[in-house]
């Protein structure tokens, strides 16, 4: 039976006013769900204090999409792990492939944003995935193993710390991965994992699967018990589409029940 309850992080990257962030947070926040499913919304900062105020009392966490290394100073544009903190976040994604390709951000930089939100007791949310080049070359489990030498300098697991499988060809492709991809994939991560911290902390820690979650593909990814929930992009904009896979987030797994 797996101790790990279900997580859904709606990334809304660069979309949304404010305006219209806080009235799509409102309509998902009243989407019913299960007590098994944990929904939480990442949008643009600009839209971080409106959407934490239509969150607030629904039980759907805040989220950030990006942190900066530095704990505060003169860095015109960024944003730190203290002002996200003081915005009601609890949840920050680091690492996502579009900062990994737009902005070459690496290793040593997700190293220091989770440093920065350890310190403030934010959970990050590390995504890791590997192009289609290098997919086809074989070359999967090496570039996994290598994003997750982030997590190197830790002698202890960030705490709240959840992992995102997102293969880069699958991001807003329309083409997931297919289940046992994701399966092979979060076995490799959870086997890492233990490696750094141990059996206990790789049998509790979230892996999510992120890339084309759709209503179509939830059902199959959400079937396996290795696949912990998602980190969802396009699909996070529609609200039909979010009752569909908080449903199939909470439907029993075959095989394996969910406490
Ligand atoms: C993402 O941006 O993290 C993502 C998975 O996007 P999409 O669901 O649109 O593929």
């Amino acid at each position: 039976m797996s101790a790990r309850r279900r997580l859904l992080v709606a990334n809304w990257k660069m979309t949304r006013t404010p305006s219209a962030a806080a009235v799509l947070a409102r309509t998902l926040a009243s989407i019913p769900r299960s007590g098994e499913v944990e929904l939480a919304i990442a949008p643009s900062f600009p839209a971080l204090d409106r959407v934490g105020a239509a969150l607030a009392g629904t039980g759907v966490a805040l989220a950030a999409q990006d942190v900066y290394v530095e704990k505060e100073g003169a860095f015109t544009g960024e944003v730190s792990a203290a002002m996200l903190k003081d915005a009601g976040v609890t949840l920050v994604l680091v690492g996502h492939s579009e900062r990994r390709l737009l902005r070459g951000e690496r290793e040593p930089d997700f190293t220091r944003k989770i440093e920065r939100l350890v310190e403030q007791g934010l959970a990050p949310v590390y995504c890791v995935g590997e192009t289609r080049a290098e997919r086809d070359a074989g070359r999967t489990a090496e570039v996994l193993r290598k994003q997750l030498a982030a997590l190197d300098g830790f002698s202890v697991p960030p705490p709240g710390l959840t992992l995102a499988y997102e293969p880069v060809w699958a991001i807003g492709t329309g083409l997931p991965a297919t289940p046992a991809m994701a399966v092979d994939v979060h076995a490799r991560l959870r086997a890492e994992i233990a490696a750094r911290f141990g059996p206990g902390v790789a049998s509790s820690t979230r892996i999510l699967y992120g890339g084309s979650v759709s209503p179509a593909s939830a059902p199959g990814l959400f079937a396996e018990e290795e696949v912990d929930g998602g980190l969802v992009g396009n699909a996070s904009l529609v609200a039909k589409d979010v009752a569909a896979l908080l449903a199939a987030a909470a439907a029993p797994t075959p095989g394996a029940a969910r406490s």
